[in-house]
């Protein structure tokens, strides 16, 4: 009997770590368009998170074998910094974020989380630990309640609306003719790109994982919004280690460091003023947005 109940006990564990994982899992889907290959080697521990350093070290990356994608990319992101990465369309900003996640197991170098080789531990831990915070949340057809609490099963109401205030979207809610119970997703409510965008901060708050890979969205909500959701964001950063893949310069001034990725390879690396100072590729950029939000 023991010897039955101990490896259910365990499965238990697992299937709620899936669980959770599972609708960072679904954003991730949506990041990489495709069924995750990655098979865990046999026996492997699960991964350890202490202080949450993220380290890349000269890591190759290719979807095939004929087209490199990342070549060399090299940052250490200590635990509780943030790292920004930045760069032009198709430089491999969001291959960075699957890879953190392990999706895929990167062709050359390694990615380590607290000094341990994402392909020496288990993938529902690694997707256990990290958090995702995407460009578009996808949402369930069900209750908006559902939607905030799905993945932390343990989640009680009061908890829900904890994090739902956390996120600045409870007083949202209530205006919702059923409150919590209001069905949204395709056949329910249409929630905007703000309002989806707390829904997965709050979910978040509530899966508290020591690292966060924020995907900043690319459609550009209003101003007064969208600087909101970027202060509701940093909240959400303070006390873990967050990776962002950012499409506006803006939101990396802060940045304990940022990486300019160009074609796959790190062109400049550096916080907001070293990178200006320089008066290359990041300041060109800088530039640029600057000059466009004149015009706009
Ligand atoms: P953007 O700012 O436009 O989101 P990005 O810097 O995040 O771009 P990635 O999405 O990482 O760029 O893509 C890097 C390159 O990898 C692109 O050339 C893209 O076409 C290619 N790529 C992305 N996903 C896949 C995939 N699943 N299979 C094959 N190639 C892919």
């Amino acid at each position: 009997l023991i010897q039955i109940t101990v490896p259910l006990n365990f499965l238990g564990t697992v299937y709620r770590e899936i669980r959770q994982s599972m609708i960072d899992m679904r954003e991730m889907y949506a990041l990489a368009d495709t069924a995750p290959e990655v098979v865990d080697r046999p026996g492997v521990p699960p991964l350890r998170v202490g202080e949450g350093r993220v380290r890349f070290r000269d890591v190759e990356f290719g979807y095939g074998p004929e087209r490199p994608i990342l070549r060399g990319v090299d940052f250490d992101v200590a635990g509780g910094g943030t790292l920004a990465v930045v760069g032009p369309s198709g430089a491999g900003k969001s291959t960075i974020a699957r890879l953190l996640f392990r999706f895929y197991d990167v062709t050359g170098g390694a990615i380590e989380i607290d000094g341990q080789d994402l392909r020496g531990v288990q993938q529902t831990s690694i997707r256990a630990a990290i958090g995702v915070v995407p460009q578009d949340t996808v949402l369930f057809n069900d209750t908006i309640g559902y939607n905030i609490a799905y993945g932390a099963e343990k989640a009680s109401r009061d908890d829900v609306e904890r994090a739902a205030r956390a996120a600045r979207i409870h007083d949202f809610i209530m205006t919702l003719p059923e409150g919590y119970d209001t069905m949204v997703g395709e056949r329910g409510l249409k929630l905007s790109g703000g309002e989806k965008q707390r829904v997965a901060i709050a979910r978040t708050i509530l899966k508290d994982p020591p690292i966060l890979i924020l995907d900043e969205a690319t459609s550009a909500l209003d101003t007064g919004t969208e600087r909101e959701i970027q202060a509701e964001l940093r909240r959400l950063g303070q006390g873990r280690t967050v990776l962002m893949i950012a499409h506006r310069l803006s939101t990396v001034v802060d940045a304990d460091e940022i990486v300019v990725l160009e074609a796959g390879r790190v062109v400049e690396r550096g916080r907001h003023e070293r990178l200006l100072a320089l008066g290359g590729r990041y300041a060109e950029m800088w530039a640029r947005q600057e000059a466009e939000a004149e015009t706009a």
